[in-house]
């Protein structure tokens, strides 16, 4: 079925009956050409791409809970390609140009908002700092547009300029940032995906890999064992455990990232805003509500909640930036499971079992990543050749120690980045 405005007014006249489910809900077969494991944003979009791009429609996409239930429906929403080092500025480009186009590719409303992004600063030394950074995204084809204290107020009026701790010098606004309705974009490319053939299989945990000869043959899972000659491994937080099923050991840790929404509030904030003295973002959704976060949790775990200590430094730093946020209700918070890599960039790569790939390490930033990375690892199972803007995001770097992309020059200490 055609999405289409013609077809909402059809269908609100007649009752809305004719809707046909969004994807089909088929039973596992005993074999495929390739599995992935993992329904979150990465898993599903590197299911459309195999079938769009590549062709290969034996596909089927393993997921322990729901569609959409791991952290694509849990982020806070942002989008933006303002990566400053070589290897996640080609990246990321080229996951904000799918984006673009991903309404009319997926044929599904995902309410992408480029609203703009400001990074704001407090110091000329971080001043210095986003220069860079501004010259790195303009020099990589992207847009980014330095403001000082004044073009900051003319966009952001409500913020505290006069009576704080950390003075706001000035922001990079990068217009093309925004936001997007996370959980659509995993319907959108799960229904693409099932379009083309993919059988997208819930409830279904993978709980062993099964290797001959250095070579996969297939997955055993809660639904019994299925046979395939390539699988791909794209389950964020849980990477290590699925990973541990073919025996490796992969250099990611296990964080939770909490996030807040207040309730509904007329249109007050219409960028999305990062303090530069703490770890504080937000932004306002469709629905009205303020959604805001912060730091990891700072200890490592597979819960997908936070605890109190991150959200008080949350709040702390939501009064110091914008003072009038104080008067808001705080409906819910969560958390999701973040699988951060000692340098904070992703691993897109081959493993040392024959037909056997990764894809992981996506850290706190990859919703923004999911077409790319769904467009990359699929070109990579597809063909076994690395795709161009992905190519840097290899495993042995943390082997080596070479080609490491620390972007925000923090080392190892996850709680850093
Ligand atoms: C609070 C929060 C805020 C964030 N904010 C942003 C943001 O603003 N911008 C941004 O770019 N990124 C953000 N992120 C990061 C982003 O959400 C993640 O990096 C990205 O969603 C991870 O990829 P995914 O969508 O494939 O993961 P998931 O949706 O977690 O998908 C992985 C799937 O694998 C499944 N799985 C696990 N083990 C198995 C198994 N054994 N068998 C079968 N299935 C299995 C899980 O159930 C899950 O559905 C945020 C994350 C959180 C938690």
């Amino acid at each position: 079925m055609r999405y289409s405005g013609f077809r909402v007014i059809k269908e609100g006249l007649f009752g809305q009956k004719g809707w046909t489910p969004a994807w089909r809900n088929p039973e596992p077969k005993p074999s495929y050409d390739a599995i992935i494991i993992g329904g979150g944003g990465h898993g599903l979009a590197t299911a459309f791409y195999l079938a769009k791009n590549h062709g290969l429609t034996n596909v089927a996409v393993l997921e322990k809970g729901y569609l959409g239930g791991g952290n694509v429906g849990r982020n806070t929403t942002i989008v933006r390609a303002n990566y400053f080092l070589p290897g996640n500025s080609e990246f990321y480009s080229h996951s904000l140009k799918l984006w673009e186009g991903m309404e009319q590719e997926l044929n599904y409303n995902v309410m992408h908002s480029q609203r703009g992004l400001i990074n704001l600063f407090h110091s000329d030394g971080q001043r210095d700092a986003f220069v860079r950074r501004g010259n790195s995204m303009v020099n990589q084809g992207d847009d980014a547009v330095l403001l000082d204290r004044d073009g900051v107020q003319s966009h952001l009026p409500y913020l505290d300029f006069d009576n704080v701790r950390f003075p706001v010098y000035g922001g990079l606004l990068h217009p093309r940032g925004g936001t997007a309705r996370h959980d659509a974009v995993a319907w959108g490319y799960a229904r693409g995906a099932d379009a083309r053939g993919v059988d997208l299989i819930q409830n279904c945990e993978v709980t062993g890999i099964d290797i001959e000869n250095g070579k996969v043959t297939g997955v055993q899972t809660t639904r019994g064992a299925i046979k395939a000659g390539k699988v791909g491994m794209v389950v964020a937080g849980r990477s290590g455990q699925v990973a541990a099923m073919a025996g490796m050991r992969l250099p990611v840790e296990s964080h939770i990232l909490q996030a807040f929404v207040t309730e509904g509030l007329k249109p007050v904030i219409d960028h999305v805003v990062s303090f530069g003295m703490g770890h504080f973002y937000i932004s306002q959704s469709d629905k009205g509500g303020l959604v805001f976060g912060g730091d990891l949790d700072f200890y490592a775990s597979y819960a997908a909640r936070g605890n109190l200590p991150m959200k008080e430094h949350v709040m702390d730093a939501a009064m110091t930036l914008m003072p009038m946020i104080g008067k808001a209700k705080v409906l819910r918070s969560w958390g999701g499971i973040m699988d951060m890599t000692p340098d904070g960039s992703p691993i897109i790569d081959k493993t040392p079992t024959e037909g056997l790939f990764l894809n992981c390490g996506w850290c706190y930033g990859g919703f923004k990543a999911v077409p790319g990375s769904g467009y990359s690892f699929a070109h990579l199972m597809a063909t076994g050749e690395h795709h161009a803007p992905a190519a840097r995001f290899r495993l042995d770097r943390f082997a080596t120690g070479r080609g490491l992309m620390d972007e925000e020059g923090t080392g190892a200490q996850h709680n850093l980045h």
